[in-house]
């Protein structure tokens, strides 16, 4: 067997058959998402593009998610067996979409000539703390899936699950976190690329949904991904492109519909150095899962912030916008927002604070927006959130909140205006497909 070198990711994705030119060999991690295994015809397809990489000379280690629909199946039977449950054995049931998945993907390649055997989470091992239902990894010991590859044997990984070394029991790392699983079993065994299969071809510049002119990126460096995937684009867990970034594992977002012995190309998440054109904005993301808390007339003297996060944020209750007015009388009103699944929690809580804190009244709204515009280019130009307010304005669209970070900015809008906001600013920043 070819010994390995690192072949340099450019390489790989350039010419998907120059390991065997030139007897280079690359570690690849290929992920495919519940769509993608749908069904046994697309479970057959997905093993056409492993047979593809392991013809290519390629290491390979595929992490697979449960079949489309399966996860949420499963969570509505813990809840049909008891609305609160034992959070331990909701991961045993909801992890067993990956088991299954994983020895049918495992059959299917062997089936195509190819040795492979599946490894679920207890097996690898992939150790993780014991927060059941949102578990996050603590290491993982790639050694037996690289023993594997001395025997050129694939490795079909059980994505989404882990286990809790100390209590030995089964944990899940929280909806869409086979992505996490995937990005961090590339780390552990030193993949030269983590390729993540899935339905679409690609990130875009923006939900192709609401901009048909969105554009697929051919590049967007870790930073930018994790914003986009932060402020509400869907393609990824924001754990998995947190766990790529820390890092430095190039992960390339491509389809799994494509035909197997002819794949086209997607886009690839990478250090900004490696971005040659980088634009000002790359991306406008929104979210329409938000919520806004306005306190009417808080005393405005030290500590009533603290007074007001601190309990929330005991609660979990992430608070992401905050405006306070200044004021003239020795009130203020305090707006934030809220995750819209936290709104009615938030808004209890706060009321039996309100009479210790001292404000008049609460109001909220749950029919609001956050439309975030993306771009590492930010660090470096001026005016670029001052064009999109103008931009926003003389389509009508009032803006309720405003946050900017280095690399992004946020405007809180009405709900019903998000469409509408989203297209003029991926215009405004020349982002639609000619
Ligand atoms: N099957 C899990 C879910 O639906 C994990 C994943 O697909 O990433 O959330
Ligand atoms: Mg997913």
């Amino acid at each position: 067997m070819a010994t390995r070198a690192y072949a340099k990711y450019e390489g790989i994705f350039a010419h998907p058959s120059a390991a065997v030119e030139t007897g280079l060999m690359s570690r690849l991690v290929m992920k495919f998402g519940g769509t993608s295994v749908a069904t046994i015809e697309r479970i057959r397809n997905v093993a056409r593009h492993v047979k593809r990489e392991v013809e290519a000379g390629h290491e390979i280690a595929v992490v697979v998610s449960a079949m489309a629909g399966k996860t949420n199946e499963l969570v509505a039977l813990c809840k049909d067996a008891a609305p609160i449950h034992d959070q331990r054995e909701y991961d045993s049931v909801v992890a067993s979409g990956e088991q299954v998945t994983a020895g049918l993907l495992a059959i299917a390649l062997q089936e195509a000539g190819i040795p492979a055997r599946s490894w679920l989470g207890w097996q690898t091992p992939i150790h993780t703390n014991d927060t059941h239902g949102s578990a996050r990894i603590i290491s993982i010991d790639g050694a037996g899936i690289i023993d594997g590859f001395r025997r050129g044997e694939v490795a079909v990984v059980a994505g989404f699950q882990g286990v809790h070394k100390d209590s030995n029991r089964i944990t899940t790392l929280g909806r869409g976190g086979s992505d996490t699983s995937a990005v961090a079993i590339a780390a552990a065994i030193e993949a030269d690329r983590c390729d993540i299969y899935t339905d679409v071809d690609g990130v875009y510049s923006t939900d192709p949904r609401v901009v048909p002119k969105a554009k697929r990126m051919d590049r967007i460096a870790f930073e930018e991904m994790l914003e986009m995937a932060s402020l509400g684009a869907k393609v990824l867990q924001v754990r998995s492109v947190e766990v790529a970034m820390v890092h430095g594992v190039p992960t390339y977002v491509r389809s799994s519909f494509d035909d197997p012995e002819n794949p086209k190309e997607g886009t690839l998440i990478c250090n900004e150095e490696d971005i040659m054109e980088a634009q000002v904005v790359t991306g406008i993301a929104f979210s329409r899962d938000e919520a806004q808390i306005t306190l009417r007339r808080v005393a405005d003297k030290p500590g009533v912030a603290a007074a007001v996060f601190m309990p929330l944020a005991e609660a979990g209750i992430n608070v992401d916008m905050i405006v306070q007015v200044v004021s003239d009388d020795g009130t203020t009103d305090m707006t934030f927002t809220v995750g819209s699944v936290d709104y009615e929690r938030a808004f209890l809580i706060l009321e039996k604070i309100k009479d210790k804190i001292g404000f008049s009244g609460i109001a909220g709204a749950k029919d609001v927006a956050k439309v975030s515009a993306i771009g590492i280019g930010m660090r470096s130009h001026a005016g670029v959130a001052a064009r999109a307010f103008h931009a926003l304005s003389e389509k009508g669209v009032n803006i309720r909140a405003i946050t900017t970070s280095e690399i992004k900015f946020s405007v809180l809008i009405d709900e019903a205006y998000t469409e509408l906001a989203v297209r003029t600013l991926h215009s405004l920043y020349g982002l639609d497909a000619a």
